[in-house]
């Protein structure tokens, strides 16, 4: 059987946190879905469209990686995915807490699908799509924790 996680996020935008765990993860599944959450009483910096694009852009070279969007409940995405495998990248131990009583909960309601979490690689710890947007709003220079294919 396919080993298919779905890496869910905002990815507003994607970093190079994102990009080094779905690079380690590429050892461990079959497939990797990018699954955007999407919704629309949420505001955020960049479209959806967008947000799409630079994903597909970044790994153009890598058919394991797909990206997809969703509305909805992560689980319920999973199951039309057939996928087994939820993939999380922690940093500290707010994402811990936070991370923790979501894969319980997912857990609960659907036993088939298993959160897996890769920890954060020490270089990506203080790298967050918040940061990011908070330099980007006041003029800095977020190009170092992007991938280069992430322009606007
Ligand atoms: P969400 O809104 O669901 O938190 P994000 O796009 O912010 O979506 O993050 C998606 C996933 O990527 C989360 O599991 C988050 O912990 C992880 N992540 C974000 N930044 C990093 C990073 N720098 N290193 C490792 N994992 C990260």
């Amino acid at each position: 059987m396919k080993r298919i996680a779905l890496f869910p996020g905002t990815f507003d935008p994607i970093t190079i946190g994102h990009v080094n765990i779905v690079e380690r993860a590429m050892q461990l599944f079959d497939e990797i879905v990018i699954g955007i959450g999407h919704n629309s009483s949420k505001t955020t910096l960049f479209p959806l469209a967008q947000r799409e694009q630079w994903i597909r852009d970044i790994f153009a070279s890598q058919p394991k990686v797909k990206v997809q969007s969703y509305e909805g409940l992560t689980v319920t995405f999973c199951a039309q995915l057939n996928a087994h495998y939820i993939l999380r990248g922690l940093r500290n131990m707010s994402d811990f807490d936070y991370e923790k009583n979501i894969a319980q909960m997912n857990k609960l309601v659907t036993p088939t699908v298993e959160t897996v979490f890769l920890m954060c690689d020490p270089a990506y710890t203080p790298i967050s799509s918040s940061v990011v947007r908070d330099l980007i709003r006041n003029g800095g220079d977020a190009t170092p924790f992007l991938p280069k294919e992430v322009i606007f």
